[in-house]
């Protein structure tokens, strides 16, 4: 029997911040509400690893909706702020975590096991 491998991307928001940017709409720098969007790569739902950090952003002049913004310097004037604020959450690293400890433990436990010299 051969069970297929569900797996893809999913996103979470992590974040909410009001911050001044350009819209391409209105065509000067107003007010956004930017909602800060995690996003992790997944094998049966479960989170394997963070791929990165998005943004959607809403004009509050003319209600322009943009999606999917990489976070990046060039874009938001507050981004280091943003960055350092917004992490991706713990468990999004879970089989990632799990992974590694299935590697590491056995190692740990033979050092500990080992006799002294
Ligand atoms: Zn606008």
């Amino acid at each position: 029997m051969l069970i297929p491998l569900i797996k893809g991307t999913k996103e979470i928001i992590i974040g909410y911040e009001e911050s001044y940017l350009k819209c391409p709409s209105c065509e000067v720098d107003t007010l956004h509400e930017i909602h800060i969007i995690s996003k992790y790569f997944h094998v049966y739902g479960i989170p394997f690893c963070p791929t990165g950090k998005e943004a959607h952003t809403v004009c509050n002049k003319c209600g322009l909706r943009r999606y999917n913004i990489p976070l990046e310097k060039n874009f938001f004037p507050n981004y280091d702020n943003l960055k350092s604020r917004y992490k991706h959450p713990w468990y999004t690293y879970a089989i990632m975590t799990f992974g590694i400890l299935i590697i590491l433990l056995p190692i740990y436990f033979e050092i500990l096991r080992a006799p002294d010299k």
